[in-house]
């Protein structure tokens, strides 16, 4: 009887170790799985002052200043001049100045490319104005420099609902200390988020 009780106590304790063993591998593999890939992280907001992190499958590539909204965090409206929070994606990218070498499908913006920011099908979109015969009273891209040496597109407010707002890009940083609810970085930066990221860079945006 008791060579029994010792047979299913010995059962029970490597069900438990062999429980364990499996659990640890499960949480290994998902931390691995967050650590790959492109991370752009917007962090320690002060105001309309942020740090941006670039990571690339776990390795620091760098941390640097960035501007974001005149009036911070939590876009709800269109000019409402906030950042939105959370999770973006990148849509394209774009330039004044030619492609820096990014593989990211580029606009070449031309005097005619404008961010619609009308009520219509064109909302929230980058257009162009000349090929569409639209009279956009959006954002005239091609003078909103050095802003637009190159930027990328996010898919904030994806379905495009007019007034949700629009035009949301992460762009070199102008004369001024902040933005409109876009995310601005030095232009030596942006160039190398271009060459070093793909369409695939997740940016995450927190307090
Ligand atoms: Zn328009």
């Amino acid at each position: 009887m008791k060579k029994l009780i010792f047979f299913v106590l010995g059962i029970v304790c490597l069900s438990a170790v062999a429980m364990g063993v499996s659990d640890c591998t499960c949480s290994g593999g998902e931390k691995k799985a967050a650590q790959s890939g492109q991370l752009l992280e917007i962090f320690d907001v002060d105001g309309s002052c942020a740090k941006a992190r670039l990571t690339i499958d776990g390795e620091e590539i760098f941390v640097t200043d960035v501007f974001i909204g005149q009036k911070g965090l939590g876009k709800q409206r269109e000019g409402d001049r906030k950042t939105p929070v959370g999770t973006l994606h990148i849509k394209g990218a774009f330039g004044v100045k030619p492609n820096p070498g990014t593989s990211i499908n580029y606009i070449d913006v031309t005097p005619s490319i404008f961010a619609c920011g009308d009520n219509n099908a064109y909302y929230n979109q980058v257009i162009d104005t000349a090929a569409l015969h639209h009279k956009c009273n959006g954002e005239d891209m091609y003078h909103i420099v050095p802003e637009y040496n190159y930027g990328m597109m996010t898919d904030y407010n994806a379905a495009c609902v007019p007034g949700l707002g629009s035009a949301i890009f992460i762009h070199c940083k102008g004369s001024k200390a902040y933005t409109a609810g876009c995310i601005a970085f030095d232009e030596e930066r942006m160039i190398e988020i271009l060459r070093r990221c793909d369409s695939t860079l997740v940016v995450k945006v927190g307090k």
